[in-house]
């Protein structure tokens, strides 16, 4: 037998109980060995009685004197007990006959739990109790320090221990668990075999630093962490180099050139913004399928990007698909690129939920006229056939889910004769190790520079009780002919709350505003309704524009340059970021009040401190990254990235540098062990990564 056995073969392990583990990601029994503690107990010594402390967990050795049922709120059992010199009590809410013959009195029992004080004295409710033949045999304790594991209800912790102690016992068998570390690797990330670190981790000896075992610091956790990012790093490459060896669309034709849309900008493209563009025509002039994220900070111009890479599809002769997270979104990329590529007679159609009953429309992109077809996720619905797919560009990717990301890449394969070019645009710039681990089946272009001319954006954070003095500096910008963005947020994402919000909101900036014209774009009005504000907004006919964060990504309107944040402290770093990136746009200083309810709690007054610091996406996203966790930065649920077993991006980002040092060369030299390593370490994840 190998770890890669299904826990079915371990003894006790039913179709139910499989299940049960199942939804603690543990399949194998390989998994079991990988179900890292949570917390040690120290059952080194047994507590005499009248040592119990309240609140601290501990071994204690008593003989039962009594029980009896107690008729109180709760019908529980309660035993006496005793070691001697003090009396012990047990509480127990739920027994039965058997629990009740088994505390007959006389019995020697050996506990583990909580003392508290009780209405007699100490009591524990529902210790772990095992029966022992005598006083002496329940003295006699191999000391031990006791993991403790996550769990879901329905596995109990002795049953887990139980299964840990079966996989330990397999992992003595020659072949069970194969060493798949290749034997040069050297320094302190392999410092003990897996065999050593997989005991370590479940049985630590007992003089180990149990903060350190439970923190993942220590020696063990780290091995294990090591070969955990290294086998995920191998997963992503060899992944990548399967893409790689599909056949895509070769674009090797100049065309038109990018001259007469750079002409038609009415500004020059940043040096970052020609260099990235260079890297991804590069990428289309070959072979294999372009796999790229371009990230760049709000406002660096990302879109005209796209532009250059759409037009160079279509000047190819193929089709170009921009995917945006929302119509808004769609509808402002579809008026930006109508602006630029059609003058260069080139068609750009707009897809949203309305538009995909154009039978006319979806013939002609169906038969494979070239053209740049924008739109929300509706542009992979079954109906919309692409008749000649050369490149997918996906904006502001962090917000799609992972499904309908992998329905664009289904799209992407055009039935299987080529596969298209991808081009990946995100905002949300991530460290590098991040990048690296959650991203490293792409090649990455980072637009490291903002468009000349733009004045960074003032940052305050003001208490709600004094909301009268911003409303009244609201008039004094918009007595200077500035136009203004006030944002609702609400805890929950209740479109229909948020919207209520918004109205309410927006009439009592208009009352309060004499002359101000306040209009309004929230998640529940129609498109046409939302395009239409958008744009009366955007031609300066309305001066305050109360919107939720529906506006949070891409929007557009450089005259606005001051933006009011109504309940700050509630979104995230990364989120706020975004939002301020809808001002400092233009050429006006601009401003951002972040208006916050008190009291503040310490990570929300961290967040609005980093945020007033610093306008740097990066800078942001480090401080993120801290506050909040890989996790929840990558929205891992969205990304598809998955979460580590045992390490920990933040805490072990020098395993992380580590692991990506050495992946090439593990790849290339020691194919056998890094086929081990993906299996091992990522068999939950391929389910994507093989979509
Ligand atoms: P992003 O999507 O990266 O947040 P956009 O593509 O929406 O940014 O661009 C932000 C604004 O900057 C747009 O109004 C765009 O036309 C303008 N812009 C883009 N590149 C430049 C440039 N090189 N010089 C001046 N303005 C630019
Ligand atoms: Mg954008």
């Amino acid at each position: 037998m190998t770890a890669a056995a299904g826990v079915r073969r371990l003894a006790g392990v039913g179709p139910k109980l499989a299940e049960r583990l199942a939804d603690l990601g543990i399949v194998s029994i390989g998994d079991v060995l990988l179900h890292q503690p949570n917390r040690y107990e120290d059952r080194s010594r047994i507590t005499p009685v009248a040592e119990l402390w309240q609140g601290s967990p501990a071994l204690a050795v008593v003989r039962v004197e009594g029980a009896e049922i107690r008729q109180g709120r709760r019908r529980s059992l309660l035993v006496t007990t005793s070691d001697g010199a003090a009396r012990l009590w047990l509480r127990l809410f739920h027994f039965g006959p058997d629990q009740q013959a088994r505390l007959a009195p006389g019995t020697w029992l050996r506990l583990y739990g909580e003392p508290r004080s009780g209405a007699y004295g100490m009591e524990m409710v529902h210790p772990e109790i095992q029966v022992v033949d005598s006083e002496a045999a329940g003295y006699d304790i191999v000391a031990r320090l006791v993991p403790v594991y996550p769990t879901v209800s329905g596995v109990s912790q002795n049953r887990l221990r139980d299964l840990v102690g079966q996989a330990l016992s397999l992992l003595e068998q020659p072949g069970f668990w194969l060493e798949s570390l290749p034997a040069d690797l050297t320094g302190p990330a392999v410092s003990m075999s897996a065999n050593q670190a997989l005991r370590r981790i479940h049985d630590p000896p007992i003089d180990s630093d149990v903060a350190a075992l439970a923190e993942g610091r220590d020696p063990a956790c780290q091995r294990l962490a090591f070969e955990e990012l290294l086998g995920h790093q191998l997963s992503l490459r060899s992944r990548r180099r399967q893409i790689r060896a599909d056949r895509a669309p070769a674009m090797g034709q100049p065309g038109r050139g990018l001259a007469p849309l750079f002409d038609g900008l009415g500004f020059s493209p940043t040096g970052a913004q020609r260099r990235v563009i260079g890297e991804i025509l590069a990428d289309m002039a070959g072979r294999s399928p372009m796999l790229r994220l371009v990230q760049g900070d709000v406002g660096s111009g990302k879109t005209v990007v796209a532009a250059a890479a759409l037009l160079t599809a279509v000047d190819n002769a193929w089709q170009g698909a921009f995917m945006a997270p929302t119509e808004l979104l769609a509808e402002q990329h579809h008026a930006a690129l109508s602006r630029w590529l059609e003058p260069l007679g080139m068609p750009v159609w707009l897809i949203t939920g309305k538009r995909k009953k154009d039978d006319t429309l979806l013939a002609e992109i169906a038969s494979g006229t070239p053209g740049v077809v924008v739109g929300t996720h509706a542009l992979f619905q079954e109906a919309l056939e692409f008749g000649a797919l050369g490149l997918a560009v996906i904006d502001e990717q962090h917000r799609f889910g992972v499904d309908q990301r992998l329905a664009l890449r289904n799209k992407a394969k055009n039935g299987g004769a080529t596969t298209a070019h991808q081009l990946i645009m995100t905002a949300t710039p991530i460290p590098r190790t991040l990048a690296m681990s959650a991203y490293a089946d792409l090649d990455t272009s980072v637009i490291d520079e903002l468009p000349p001319g733009r004045t960074p954006i003032t940052t305050v954070a003001i208490p709600n009780t004094r909301r009268d003095e911003v409303v009244s500096r609201i008039g004094d910008a918009v007595a200077e002919g500035r136009q203004v963005y006030w944002v609702c947020t609400l805890i929950e994402t209740s479109d229909k709350l948020e919207a209520q919000a918004a109205e309410a909101a927006a009439e009592a900036l208009s009352e309060a505003l004499d002359g101000v014209h306040v209009s309004l774009v929230h998640g529940r009005m129609k498109a046409n309704d939302k395009a239409r504000a958008m744009n009366a907004f955007k031609a300066g006919s309305i001066d305050v524009l109360v919107a939720t964060t529906v506006i949070e990504v891409g929007v557009d309107v450089p005259n606005a340059s001051l933006m009011i944040i109504e309940n700050a402290e509630r979104l995230g770093l990364a989120q706020l970021h975004q939002l301020r990136g809808r001002v400092g746009r233009g050429s006006t200083a601009s401003h951002c009040v972040l208006l916050y309810q008190g009291p503040l709690s310490d990570t929300a007054r961290s967040r609005l401190t980093a945020l007033r610091k610093t306008s740097d996406g990066f800078a942001i996203a480090r401080a993120d990254l801290e506050l909040r966790g890989p996790g929840e930065v990558l929205g891992t649920r969205q990304t598809g990235a998955q979460e580590f077993r045992i390490a920990d991006l933040v805490r072990d980002a020098d395993l992380a540098e580590a692991a990506l040092a050495v992946a090439d060369d593990v790849l290339a030299y020691h194919p056998r062990e890094a086929e081990l390593l993906i299996e091992r370490w990522t068999s939950a994840a391929a389910a994507y990564a093989r979509v």
